[in-house]
């Protein structure tokens, strides 16, 4: 763990991360959330103390954006390596398809998902979709929590850009019983392209 203002990363290389902590997660349904920090994440928390103690709930926040490096190599502490969001999101994508798993996808405008469920169906013939709701929500929409308690969906990406994605994670986490919940920011609208 190597602080950057007060925010605890997770300094370990993909792989490791992934095949020691996020595959047995996943399999023993540990409950989850992870943050991938950009530096505009981890600027934000300054200003933004609600903010600040979302992240700071997250189990693992993962360097994500070159300038977390820099940052880290300047403060004598250096990160291993940064590990980008959507490659985390589509590693995870391509597991859930091989194990079973199952998705929920929140976030982004009813055509944007809509559009990228229907691509991942392309290419990821196999995947398990439980459901999915456009972003645009109040942070204490009801339905949609319920929806996804009752779905029970191993992973859940919530793309409802920052701070809302993590604000959001941070504030119902207690209501899931399992899932992996990780803010995916803009990747809907790059997986809905
Ligand atoms: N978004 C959303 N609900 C909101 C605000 C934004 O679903 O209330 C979606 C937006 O449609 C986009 C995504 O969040 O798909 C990321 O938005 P943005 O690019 O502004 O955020 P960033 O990538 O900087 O986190």
């Amino acid at each position: 763990i190597i602080k950057i203002m007060d925010i605890p990363l997770f300094n370990i290389n993909k792989e490791d991360l992934i095949s020691f902590y996020i595959h047995p997660d996943l399999l023993y349904e540990n409950k989850r959330f992870m943050v991938t920090a950009n530096p505009e994440i981890v600027m934000r928390t300054r200003e933004d103390k609600k903010y600040k103690r979302a992240i700071q709930t997250a189990d693992y926040i993962i360097p994500d954006g070159a300038g977390i490096i820099v940052a880290s190599k300047i403060m004598g502490q250096p990160i291993k390596e940064r590990i980008p969001g959507i490659e985390m999101m589509t590693h995870l994508i391509e597991y859930a398809e091989e194990k079973g798993l199952t998705c929920y996808f929140l976030g982004a405008k009813d055509g944007v998902v809509q559009k990228m469920i229907y691509n991942l169906k392309a290419q990821y013939p196999k995947i398990k979709i439980a459901g999915y709701n456009h972003g645009y929500i109040s942070l204490d929409n009801q339905e949609v929590v319920n929806e996804i308690k009752s779905l029970r969906p191993d992973l859940v990406f919530v793309a409802l850009g920052f701070p809302k994605q993590e604000k959001w994670i941070a504030r119902h986490y207690h209501e899931f019983d399992k899932g992996l919940f990780m803010g995916v920011g803009g990747s809907f609208d790059i997986f809905g392209g």
